[in-house]
């Protein structure tokens, strides 16, 4: 039996329009322009004449990233607990033995778990930045749950730090269709969860500047992906402390040489660890030997970059 031409065709499948490989020209530009890399915000020059600027994160995560899984049994949060009770600390006394100020972004449930420690970063000079309610994955909410539990974070820790956060990081750098626009209406003056430079620049938002300074994050100089482990997932660290820092040494080099920034994102129950310390340590005595190392927090260099791009 054959069929005439008129004969509906039963089976026929649906164009199905969401295929990457279907998309019209106007589609694919339109995502890709929708959060884009705008002009270069990197200094004529840095404070004080210096040569390179250095910017230390820690993301004080703790208890909320199994907490965000609702992974609720005592096991994993006492791996989280670690890096309240010993890393946290471990890190402010060598921050303070080199008498350099670093960014401390803390989900919001973290900072309520643990306020004692933000009032430390506080009074010890350092930045107390965003990083979510309770490290939740934003490309899995809807927008108005993005945007609630991010003014609630902003809202807590302006109550607990004395002062509104002006930057975000995203939790695991997790960055929605909506986060620029949360970012926007908070009224942050910079985002640190994107990856399109080694130096921060302007965040464009469907072709236009938004005035959000970008200060690029990279897995790379992140201790995360080299130290983690999972008991039940093939998840191992597979490069040793020190040659971690060997990498981030010559990330630091390179920015050196170039008269950029170094940026490094780092978790206190995952560095924190005395093995891994003793790394960080080595590392900052690399840098320490550098003339002309500007040290500051990721709202002093979104801050400096604004207004001195060249
Ligand atoms: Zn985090």
């Amino acid at each position: 039996m054959t069929a005439t031409p008129d004969a509906p065709i039963p089976d026929a499948p649906t164009p199905d329009v969401s295929q990457p490989w279907q998309w019209d020209e106007q589609t694919w530009r339109g995502h890709v322009a929708r959060v884009r890399a705008g002009r270069s915000l990197r200094p004529e020059s840095w404070p004080g004449g210096a040569r390179a600027a250095v910017a230390l994160s820690f993301d004080s995560d703790h208890e909320t990233i199994p907490l965000r899984d609702g992974e609720t049994r005592p096991g994993k949060l006492s791996q989280g607990e670690y890096g309240a009770r010993v890393g946290a600390p471990r890190v402010l006394r060598l921050l303070e033995r080199h008498g350099i100020p670093a960014s401390f972004f803390i989900p919001a449930v973290s900072a309520l778990l643990h306020p004692g420690e933000v009032r430390d970063y506080v009074a010890a000079g350092h930045e107390v930045a965003m990083h979510g309610w309770i490290h939740e994955r934003n490309m899995l909410l809807s927008p108005a749950d993005e945007r609630e539990l991010a003014f609630r974070a902003a809202d807590t820790l302006e109550k607990l730090s004395g002062t509104r956060p002006v930057g975000i990081r995203t939790p695991s750098w997790d960055f929605s269709d909506h986060t620029l626009a949360i970012t926007r209406e908070l009224g942050l003056s910079y985002d640190s969860s994107l990856m399109a430079d080694d130096e921060p620049y302007e965040l464009l938002a469907d072709g236009e500047p938004t005035g959000v300074v970008e200060i690029p994050v990279e897995w790379i100089r992140d201790d995360a992906p080299y130290l983690m482990m999972d008991r039940y997932a093939a998840l191992r660290p597979y490069t040793p402390p020190r040659q971690v820092a060997g990498i981030w040494r010559d990330e630091f080099d390179a920015a050196y040489a170039e008269g950029g920034l170094f940026q490094l994102t780092l978790h206190p129950h995952i560095i924190g660890h005395r093995s891994r310390m003793a790394a960080l340590a080595e590392l900052l005595d690399h840098i320490a030997a550098h003339q002309g190392v500007w040290y500051a927090t990721h709202a002093q260099v979104a801050e400096h970059v604004w207004k001195h791009a060249r």
